[in-house]
């Protein structure tokens, strides 16, 4: 089974690590039991890194995984907290849902700042504070935008950035995939740990599936690709691709057929527009005082169905 080092955090990892939100309640809706199982079968088949976020509310899913496994999984979390109260406390609540007295990597969950560094210092802070009580092994970065990835490099506190990159740009909220991978290059030279998300654009490049996980696993410096899987059959098709083993060819033309798409039940949509101001891909409108997205522009991250109080928008 391949496995790279994390940069300068010196985590063995391999390349594939699961992605758990699409198998959450923001997005497929699995069961603990039935999203844990799957989790469990990526680790029992050599995956070790698990990728969640206090805004996935997967904590059950790893926790169903894990029980009685004895290998070695590394975690990465992200807090999108706005202040170090409330930073402190998700890191907490991620220690007791786990039951773990680490977390591996914690993140600042910035996909929608420009500039975290100045937007939520005082998390940044928390987080580096955290990991000097040995609560956290590693700070890291997620994002959206270039410009907060290409400043990561200069800040040593983090340790790992997880950028979103793919193949045609899609979602990079401030420039183009070629600009996101000098970013991402400069990051690595700089000794972050880096990996990835979005290297199918959250369902859209699904046509092109395989190409477009190559595209990122060959961008410089990146070690890992978060990949969320809804089966068996896509662990294992993802799994040979990693591996650079002979694949699956019909397994493979089955899976690029799929494709998710957001529903928002629209009959429940009170038009209060909290949604659209969610949305970094300009992808939802306001129309007649209903949401409504535009599919070839959403590359469903989920934030619009986390920031709905009515809790009416999945991704299916
Ligand atoms: S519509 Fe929702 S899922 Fe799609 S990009 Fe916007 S926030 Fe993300
Ligand atoms: S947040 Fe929910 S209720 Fe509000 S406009 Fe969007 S879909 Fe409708």
């Amino acid at each position: 089974m391949k496995q790279t080092v994390l940069g300068n955090t010196g985590l063995r990892i391999m390349p594939l690590v699961f992605g758990t939100l699409p198998l959450g309640p923001l997005q497929a809706g699995l069961s603990p039991a039935e999203g844990g199982r799957l989790i469990r079968h990526a680790l029992d088949r050599g995956v070790n890194m698990v990728d969640t976020a206090e805004l996935y509310s997967t904590y059950p899913y790893i926790r169903e995984a894990l029980k009685g496994y004895g290998g070695v999984v590394h975690i990465a979390t992200k807090t999108h907290a706005a202040d170090a109260a409330t930073a402190r406390a998700h890191v907490e609540l991620a220690l007791r849902e786990l039951s773990r007295e680490r977390l591996d990597i914690v993140h600042l969950h910035g996909a929608r700042l420009a500039d975290p560094f100045t937007e939520r210092g005082e998390v940044l802070a928390e987080l580096v504070r955290m990991k000097g009580e040995g609560k956290i092994g590693h700070v890291g970065l997620s994002s959206h935008y270039i410009s907060a990835i290409g400043k990561a490099a200069a800040f040593p506190e983090v340790e790992v950035i997880h950028p979103l990159i793919n193949r045609t740009g899609m979602g990079i909220l401030d420039g183009t995939a070629a600009e996101m991978t000098e970013a991402v290059a400069a990051c690595a030279r700089a000794g972050k740990g880096v990996y990835a998300m979005k290297a199918l654009a959250g369902g859209n490049l699904i046509g092109s599936a395989r190409q477009s996980l190559r595209f990122v696993l060959e961008v410089a410096g990146v070690h890992g690709v978060a990949v969320g899987m809804l089966s068996t059959a896509e662990i294992e098709a993802n799994l040979s691709l990693f591996n650079d083993e002979a694949l699956d060819e019909a397994a493979w033309e089955g899976l690029e057929k799929g494709r998710r798409r957001l529903k928002i039940m629209e009959n429940f949509c009170k038009g209060c527009g909290l949604c659209v101001a969610a949305c970094t891909a300009d992808a939802l409108r306001l129309s007649d005082g209903r949401a409504r997205v535009a599919e070839d522009a959403c590359i469903l991250c989920g934030y619009c169905a986390a920031a709905c109080p009515e809790f009416i928008i999945r991704v299916v």
